[in-house]
């Protein structure tokens, strides 16, 4: 499709490089231009309409065009649009949203967190390392400050956060990952495990590769476990059972603090609150964005236990000052929006939808199990992932990866359904607010998008059997 000069995609083409795109393929395509949106739905700049399938980048928790959120922002943006939250200052907005969270948080976080607001996911997790390491030599353990993190987690793209993730795109030419980051194996069954194994037994292999890897390294250098309870952008990947216990236990043995990254699975995702409830996982950290305000306005938090607090506490007494700090932490407008999107999580008990449509969403795609070109179908609450595959009993993956999960996207957008491919794996996380209907529709877009990629196959003579 041709370019027209002066159209917002000409400006775009001109003047931006656009994050996970192939710039000069950028240059010839030009970008898909999104101009509005309501409910589940966004409308192109022809009037296209397309099924969000992955609520913006997992995040539009209560859909598009919500007028609570709209007014909660203008309401604080007349009376105070800003004001920082250093040197002893503060303002209600930012107070109550941290006692909403510590008030909501999982384990030994519930009622006692402390609540440090960052602008997004990735600074969250940098405020996590440096917290982690600041917290340690405070407590005079200075060796104690390497970070276990997991292939195929997804924590952010800044220095530290982007070093814990553990994708190759993210670090290659970029001088990434830093020294003191470590990552462990990925808890893909599917992929990983041996012919024949249980998944319980996966997850022990598993927990055995970490306390190796902590013993060989010394547990005296190792600070701290991420990773997301259910990981995301890696690909969906939903822990094998007992995995997670496992973890925390080898964790425990060894004074390794566990931190969970919440980002995506918090605030109903997974079916409930947190990923934390889904998985019985207790952490000393938890950092939260996306779904915190629905995306409309950038906000993340890291939520820390009392006792890493008053670690920290004691040494900014000693040092005079805590040193750092972002100059939005805690912004007026971003932490009302957050607050009025939580209680319209909690009012409108988009939980329980989440919780009631999983069924339907999950088994809906495992529907396609079948399918030639369908692999794996996996997920948890209401996030899914259909993984495509070059041959169904050997697994084997499409070479070169992701020409065929491109196109199987493009396919879903022709139908009007948005999803998201990493590589040959097809991303879903609908809204929340999702109906019956909603799920039903995505089901059928999708399906059609499939078959048209099963007629193209064919017609290139590669259908596999
Ligand atoms: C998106 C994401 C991040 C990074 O958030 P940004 O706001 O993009 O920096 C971190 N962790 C997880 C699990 C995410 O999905």
């Amino acid at each position: 499709m041709a370019i027209r000069p002066n159209s917002p995609a000409a400006r775009d083409v001109a003047y931006s490089l656009h994050p996970y795109t192939n710039a000069r393929k950028h240059e010839e395509k030009g970008p898909m231009i999104i101009e509005r949106g309501k409910g589940v739905y966004v409308y192109d700049d022809q009037g296209k309409e397309y099924l969000e399938g992955l609520s913006g980048l997992w995040s539009v928790a209560v859909g598009f065009g919500e007028d609570r959120l709209v007014e909660a922002a203008t309401k604080q943006m007349r009376k105070l649009p800003y004001y920082h939250t250093f040197a002893h200052k503060s303002h209600d907005p930012s107070i109550d949203l941290a006692e909403k969270l510590a008030a909501m948080a999982p384990g030994k976080l519930r009622n006692t967190a402390r609540v440090f607001f960052t602008n997004s996911g990735s600074e969250a997790n940098d405020t996590a390392v440096k917290l982690i390491w600041y917290y340690n030599n405070a407590i005079g353990r200075p060796e104690k400050k390497k970070i276990i993190s997991r292939i195929k987690g997804y924590h952010g793209v800044t220095i530290a956060s982007g070093s814990l993730t553990g994708l190759p795109y993210n670090h290659r030419d970029f001088d990434l990952p830093i020294a003191n980051i470590l990552h462990t194996a990925c808890p893909h069954h599917y992929r990983f495990a041996e012919p024949g194994e249980s998944e319980e037994e996966f997850a022990s292999r598993l927990a055995g590769h970490l306390e190796q890897l902590i013993l060989d390294e010394g547990p005296e250098t190792i600070a701290a476990f991420i990773g997301e309870p259910a990981m995301g952008a890696g690909g969906v990947i939903t822990p094998p059972a007992t995995y997670w216990e496992k973890i925390q236990r080898i964790c425990r043995k060894h004074d390794i603090l566990v931190v969970a990254d919440e980002v995506i699975n918090g605030f109903g995702r997974t079916g409930k609150m947190f990923g934390c409830d889904t998985y019985g996982i207790d952490p000393d950290m938890m950092t939260v964005s996306k779904a915190l305000s629905s995306s409309y306005m950038p906000i993340s938090a890291l939520l820390i236990s009392d006792e890493l607090y008053q670690g920290i506490a004691e040494n900014t007494a000693k040092i005079g000052t805590f040193g750092h700090g972002f100059t939005a932490s805690g912004h007026p407008v971003a932490t009302a929006v957050a607050l009025e999107n939580i209680k319209i999580i909690e009012e409108r008990k988009l939980v329980e939808n989440a919780a009631t449509l999983t069924p339907r969403l999950q088994n809906g795609l495992r529907a396609f199990t079948d399918h030639p070109l369908v692999g794996e179908v996996r997920g948890v609450g209401m996030l899914a992932a259909i993984e495509l595959v070059a041959d169904k009993a050997s697994k084997a993956a499409f070479d070169p990866v992701g020409v065929v999960g491109t196109y199987l996207f493009e396919r879903c957008q022709d139908h009007g359904l948005i999803l998201r491919n990493l590589g040959d794996t097809l991303a879903f996380c609908p809204p929340l607010i999702c109906t019956e209907k909603d799920i039903d529709t995505l089901l059928e877009r999708f399906g059609a998008a499939l078959e048209d990629t099963a007629a193209w196959m064919k017609s290139k003579g590669q259908a596999a059997e």
